[in-house]
């Protein structure tokens, strides 16, 4: 098995997003002025595993606009067709694809690829919410069209410390799991390494690794409980098995996967 981290372009977040407050402040900061961080990856993932590639997330593309809470930088260069040729890969060699969830930085890129795209059940019916609906309008960010969405459930039983869970390949060693709280049907998708190591694509479940360990939800999540439950599940799977965390937007998610630092 090979993992290959895809960045297609940058975002730079509000203050207010990557250390959210507790109560009213937590989402009302997001729309106020406020400081921003350095620029953060936006990654996706490819897995080449027994003949077959599949894709984690699909990225941005060039024509995202900016939100009161982040301000992109993704040029056309950076998304996914040449991300993937930059590690070597092939769009038209994907044959399967799975989205952690359905916020634009992570299947905005969903418009390059002609194969069906996995995407959790409850993230689809959240995304049609009356909620969903009006941020994606307020926001600007629709959800692309032209794209062949195939719902799944995660029918699977637990795995390990996570609750729902679907395997994604016959050997089990690709496999969905319920990370919600970010979004409602937020899924991770672990990887079982050639050393049977979990590297686990942590999609939003937490934007870096000092927000899993500081157990902070963030500013979006409609119910913060829900994603310290999420992230507790992420440290208790961490404490059975080893398991690298590898974020979406963690600058350090790369120099994780490269050297297979475990939590
Ligand atoms: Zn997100």
């Amino acid at each position: 098995m090979r993992i290959h981290a895809l960045t297609t372009g940058t975002v730079r977040l509000k203050d207010a997003f990557l250390h959210a407050k507790t109560g009213p402040r937590r989402q009302l900061d997001l729309f106020l002025p406020g400081s921003w961080s350095e620029p953060v990856p936006i990654h996706c993932w490819a897995i080449e595993h027994s003949d077959r590639l599949f894709l984690v997330d699909t990225g941005e593309t060039a024509n995202v606009r900016d939100i009161p809470f982040a301000r992109f930088d993704v040029a056309p260069e950076h998304e996914l067709p040449r991300a993937l040729e930059q590690a070597g890969l092939a769009l038209a060699d994907v044959d399967t694809v799975v989205l952690t969830h359905l916020h634009g930085d992570h299947v905005d890129g969903a418009v390059h690829v002609r194969k069906p795209v996995l995407v959790h059940e409850t993230e689809v019916a959240f995304a049609h919410s009356l909620r969903s609906r009006i941020f994606q309008r307020l926001l600007r960010q629709p959800l692309p069209a032209g794209v062949d969405y195939q719902p799944f459930v995660l029918d699977g039983g637990p795995f390990g410390a996570f609750a729902a869970s679907r395997p994604l390949t016959d050997d089990g060693r690709i496999v969905a799991v319920a990370t919600p709280g970010h979004t409602p049907g937020h899924i991770s998708v672990i990887c079982v390494d050639d050393d049977g190591r979990h590297v686990l694509l942590a999609g939003d479940a937490t934007d870096t690794l000092e927000q899993l360990h500081a157990r902070r939800p963030d500013a979006v999540g409609p119910k913060p409980r829900v994603s310290i439950e999420t992230m507790d599940a992420i440290l208790a799977h961490g404490r059975s098995h080893p398991t690298v965390f590898l974020p979406s937007h963690d600058p350090e998610s790369v120099a994780r996967l490269e050297s297979r630092i475990t939590l």
